[in-house]
């Protein structure tokens, strides 16, 4: 092949891995003059600045002012609304009062309702929650507004619920989900999320059934921009989920669709979270799913939507989702082996192909995947023992992690143009029987295990066909052989970015892997370049560029701020005090209080809260005792009833505070009601570490508890009371951060935290 063919085919591949990314969202304008009857990103911005002004989770000062805010605007549009309140446990003993808005537009027909869902309330305590879930707040109250001023009565009713506390335990869910007369009407559920601030919004599907229903009608409601495979469905499937729409799946048996972005992940639960940092395409990508999805489904026949039936789909940028039934996933796959098999007996036969030579080509392809798959699996490992500051994003993603991906893919590259260099004695046609054979076991293996991967098998035809031409002609046409190699690059570039950002740099191998397995389904023309040692070169410059890069950009500003935190915890038991922190390497402003040379924590470290992570104290120091007083607390009842003993107290804060945590020694409670809410007899058989009950207050409420245990066995209970009030606390001058630091996401933090413990022996 001419160099220049190689060079522009190169090209080519580029400008579609580019496309790629580019389609997938839509582009944002300027577009706050737009018709009134469509939706208007600008418009919907306007909500998430007033709603990310302050942290407003349940208990904080503006969580209040958010909702009075939403319900005008609902009122605005004419609409009637109302407040549910209420306690609810969710499913892990996490308890709130919720207080969800409702309300409810008529169609014109009886039927199915269609329900429109997001959550106001932000993560506690400092996150601001443009993005979680202000855009999704923003982008039903545009869209709603955008749909009425067309003026067309919808035929099914339409039910919007901006719930609360989902932070927290997804309570205003469970508080809907179980306790409104309006659950039984609805058929359908749209809910908007985010786990980041940027990025193309993916739609997943949650239901107890098969989805060829649900994808059939969001196929006819023809969104513009999909962003959504079948891949992603079957590990969510598999996974313990926690969206609000989760608990109507459970609880009531109604399904729908999540709409969530999770790029720039480290922004996630943090203060940085704010306005500036919602990424626009992302917001106007949500209202692109919920305009059309909007008119189809207050139309569309929501009784029947449930379906044993599955579907194998995913988005091809531009053309919008395919799909098709799993029942052809056995005989695409059948299909392509025979291919695979016709082509290498009838190329052995005309000696076309050589038995030694093929047998040769695994040697590259395995070592490949050993040196990518052994580097990415140590990447992060490496990168947090260089760089230990590292270790305090819990996300797992660093601020340069897009960095990382660069460096991480372009080393892939230049391994796989090095190692194929080093072996270009076999001729291509022989080498792409490894490739080929691998890619058809990874397909039976998914067909059998993870069947909605399946369409894995897609951008195996293109290389089939690639190998069939190869092995016919001496010099194919390098154009043809790189369009056969598109839907390698349609389809499974995206993935290369999407499992480090969502799940974390640690998934670095996943992306190194696939990288190469992308290769392999591209080798019947790169096989070809005789420029390979020279791309080699050029990849790995790239490589260490972008090292280069991530290390200059390694350091923490007002930009790129590190998480932080400090906490006061005073032991009433013991009338001791110490400081603590959750830092792996604590920043100045923390080691201030914590002395330069801090100690591991002893006694606080079994008796540690629970948090996101299970993350421990790091370091504490003690600290001079202050007059703050941990709750009153008084026992009501105490009393034998047959076997059992019955105790009832209540626990009254005496300061303002925003969580009470519970633990018992390890005991077998019979039967446990906080606040009138009976927690589950599986939880309590489940619940970890002694875990009780954790309170999310509101008002400052007292929490009342009512124990039965066996009344041979003695109770203990230990009282864990916290106020994220630390920094504005007037027995403490605990100066504010400098700007390159904000408080750490995940763990309880800014805390004044007063521990007590009661026996019943
Ligand atoms: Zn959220």
């Amino acid at each position: 092949m001419k160099n220049s063919t190689a060079l522009i085919t190169l090209l080519l591949i580029l400008a579609a891995i580019t496309l790629t990314f580019r389609l997938a969202t839509p582009a944002y304008e300027p577009d706050a003059d737009l018709e009134e009857t469509v939706f208007s990103t600008d418009r919907a911005l306007v909500h998430v600045k007033k709603i990310a002004e302050a942290p407003h989770a349940v208990g904080f000062p503006a969580h209040r002012e958010v909702q009075q805010y939403v319900v005008r605007e609902l009122e605005k549009m004419g609409l009637e609304t109302q407040i549910q309140k209420g306690y609810t446990a969710g499913d892990w003993g996490n308890l709130s009062r919720a207080e969800n808005i409702l309300t409810r537009i008529k169609g014109t027909e009886p039927g199915k309702a269609l329900l429109l869902l997001s959550h106001y309330d932000s993560n506690p305590h400092s996150a601001l929650g443009a993005s979680d879930a202000g855009s999704g707040v923003a982008t039903l109250l545009e869209g709603v507004r955008a749909f009425l001023a067309g003026g067309i009565p919808p035929r099914n009713d339409i039910i919007i619920v901006i719930s609360d506390a989902e932070e927290l335990g997804l309570n205003g869910a469970d508080l809907f989900a179980n306790n409104h007369p309006w659950i039984k009407d609805i058929g359908l559920v749209l809910n908007f999320e985010a786990r980041g601030s940027g990025g193309a919004s993916y739609m997943l599907i949650e239901t107890n059934r098969g989805n060829a229903r649900l994808i059939e009608e969001f196929i006819k409601a023809n969104p513009k921009y999909p962003v959504a495979n079948s891949l992603a469905y079957s590990i969510y499937k598999m996974l313990p989920n926690d969206t609000d729409l989760t608990v109507f799946r459970e609880d009531q048996d109604i399904e729908g669709f999540n709409f969530a972005f999770i790029d720039d992940h480290f922004d996630y639960h943090t203060v940085m979270d704010n306005y500036d940092r919602l990424d626009r395409e992302s917001l106007a990508h949500q209202g692109n799913y919920l305009m059309p999805l909007l008119l189809h489904f207050s139309e569309a026949d929501l009784g029947n939507l449930k379906s044993l039936d599955e579907l194998n789909y995913f988005n091809v940028p531009y053309y919008g989702l395919v799909s098709y039934p799993f029942e052809w996933i056995w005989p695409m796959f059948l299909l392509a082996l025979v291919a695979f098999l016709a082509i290498v007996f009838y190329g052995l036969r005309k000696k076309r192909l050589s038995g030694k030579q093929m047998a040769m080509g695994f040697l590259p392809m395995l070592l490949i995947l050993l040196i990518n798959g052994v580097a990415g699996y140590f990447s992060w490992s490496i990168l947090q023992w260089i760089y230990p500051e590292y270790q305090d994003i819990l996300h797992g993603f660093t601020y340069n992690g897009h960095a990382y991906i660069a460096a991480f893919v372009y080393f892939s590259l230049g391994v796989c143009f090095l190692v194929y260099h080093n072996f270009k004695e076999i001729s291509v046609k022989n080498l792409l029987v490894a490739p080929a054979a691998l890619w058809l076991l990874i397909c039976a293996l998914l067909a059998y295990y993870l069947p909605g991967a399946s369409f894995f098998i897609v951008p195996v035809f293109g290389l089939l066909a690639g190998f069939f031409i190869v092995s016919q002609q001496k010099e194919p046409n390098a154009y043809l052989l790189a369009f056969l190699g598109l839907p390698a690059l349609v389809m499974f570039t995206p993935f290369v970015k999407m499992f480090p950002v969502g799940l974390g740099l640690k998934m670095m191998v996943v992306a190194m892997v696939m990288v190469s397995l992308i290769f392999f389904l591209l080798l019947p023309l790169l096989g070809f370049y005789r420029i390979k040692r020279g791309l080699a070169a050029l990849f790995l410059l790239l490589f260490i560029g972008f090292l280069f890069d991530a290390h200059l950009s390694k350091g923490f500003d007002a930009d790129r701020p590190k998480p932080s935190s400090l906490l006061y915890v005073l032991d009433e038991d013991e009338n001791t005090a110490q400081w603590a922190t959750y830092e792996k390497v604590p920043s100045p402003w923390t080691t201030q209080y914590l002395g330069s040379d801090p100690a591991k924590p002893r006694k606080l470290g079994d008796k540690t809260l629970s948090s996101k992570y299970s993350t421990g104290f790091t370091f504490v120091a003690n600290a001079s005792l202050k007059p703050v007083s941990g709750p009153e607390i008084q026992v009501r009842l105490d009393t034998l009833m047959g076997n059992d003993r019955l105790i009832e107290l209540i626990v009254q804060p005496q300061r303002t505070v925003n969580r009470l945590e519970v633990f018992t020694n390890d005991i077998s409670l019979i039967s446990a009601v906080v606040n009138d809410i009976t927690l589950s007899e599986y939880y309590l058989e489940h619940r970890r570490r002694g875990k009780l009950i954790n309170h999310y207050i509101s008002d400052n409420d007292s929490t009342v508890l009512k124990l039965a245990f066996p009344k041979e066995e003695q109770l203990e209970l230990t009282f864990y009371e916290a106020s994220n009030d630390l920094l504005s606390h007037e027995l403490f001058s605990v100066p504010p951060r400098p700007e390159n630091l904000i408080p750490m996401p995940f763990v309880l933090n800014d805390a004044v935290l007063v521990t007590k413990t009661v026996f019943f022996d």
